[in-house]
């Protein structure tokens, strides 16, 4: 095969807590994470010299060696012994930096986007297995679809999807270290924990207002509290109907659940008119990865 086509998928967290912090300085987290259609799109090309040329659309990401891409292809190879080369190109649209795992995403479209093109057969557990190395997310990101991941994020036990619904997913123009927010964090001094359990529970009965009900994401405590927007989108879209609005991962993206399509669409124009946020997609949930 000479060339492989790849969608990578972005993801919210329906829920996100927050455990305990290790002595390893890891946190333990316990998240209902869930993919959504908001995609990058990336082109593999097998190439004859070696190495890896990663072109992308988006000159504020690192395009060589730092790109997860880079080191998901360079670690393939590398475990394979494969001296031929690749070609990557990447057109993004998940925004950056943003709470919605964009680079292990990519990172997991190159794994399978690799194991094709160079038939390396490798099942979703392996690629899972050699994925956590480069990131925590990346073993839920290689399989996709609506999961419990607990542990740091290798956990993971597969729920079913929630009900179809629309999304409206809102990027305020700040940028947000993910560092920094674990940084801040007082996992000790948390007073409110999202019942995670009763929401796999509500997605297991395919009950909507039981997941919306149960949304929460205690990692808000720093982002929402350092950027007030957070909290002004989060109104906004329940003011315009949304069942209920979130933040996502360390943030800063929110997102919020509607029933009507056409409230949703209407809540993204006022988001834009308010000028709260650069980046406003109307979307729905994404299933499993077909691997
Ligand atoms: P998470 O939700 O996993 O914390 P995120 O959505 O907050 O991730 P990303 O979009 O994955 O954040 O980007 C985090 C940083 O990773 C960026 O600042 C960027 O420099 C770096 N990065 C490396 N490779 C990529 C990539 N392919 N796409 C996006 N960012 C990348």
């Amino acid at each position: 095969m000479e060339q492989v086509f790849c969608k990578a998928y972005a993801k919210i967290n329906l829920g996100l807590d927050v455990l305990r912090r290790r002595e390893d300085g890891y946190h333990e987290l316990k998240m209902i994470m869930q993919t959504v259609d908001i995609c990058d799109d990336l082109l593999f090309v097998r190439t004859d010299e070696p190495g890896i040329v990663l072109r992308t659309d988006r000159e504020e990401l690192p395009a060589a060696g730092d790109n997860l891409i880079c080191r998901a292809a360079e670690l393939l190879l590398r475990e394979r012994g494969i001296r031929d080369g690749v070609s990557v190109t990447l057109t993004k649209r998940i925004p950056i930096a943003a709470g919605m795992a964009g680079g292990s995403a990519d990172a997991a479209a190159t794994m399978h986007g690799l194991n094709e093109l160079f038939g390396m057969g490798y099942s979703l557990e392996e690629l899972q297995e050699l994925g956590v190395k480069l990131g925590a997310d990346i073993p839920y990101c290689l399989a996709g679809g609506t999961m419990l991941s607990e542990g740091i994020g290798e956990i993971l036990t597969p729920l079913p999807a929630p009900p179809d619904c629309t999304l409206v997913v809102a990027k305020p123009d700040i940028n947000v270290s993910t560092a920094f927010v674990y940084g801040n964090l007082h996992a000790d001094r948390l007073t409110y924990h999202p019942d995670i359990d009763g929401m796999a529970e509500a997605l297991r009965e395919g009950n909507l207002q039981g997941i919306t009900d149960r949304m929460g994401n205690v990692l808000e405590t720093v982002t929402a509290r350092e950027y007030p927007v957070i909290e002004q989108i989060k109104e906004l879209l329940r003011r315009r109907g949304a069942q209920n609005a979130l933040m996502s991962g360390s943030g800063p993206s929110v997102f919020g659940i509607f029933t009507q399509r056409a409230q949703a669409e209407a809540a993204a124009r006022a988001v834009a008119d308010e000028k709260l946020a650069g980046q406003i997609f109307v979307t729905t949930f994404h299933g499993a990865a077909q691997v």
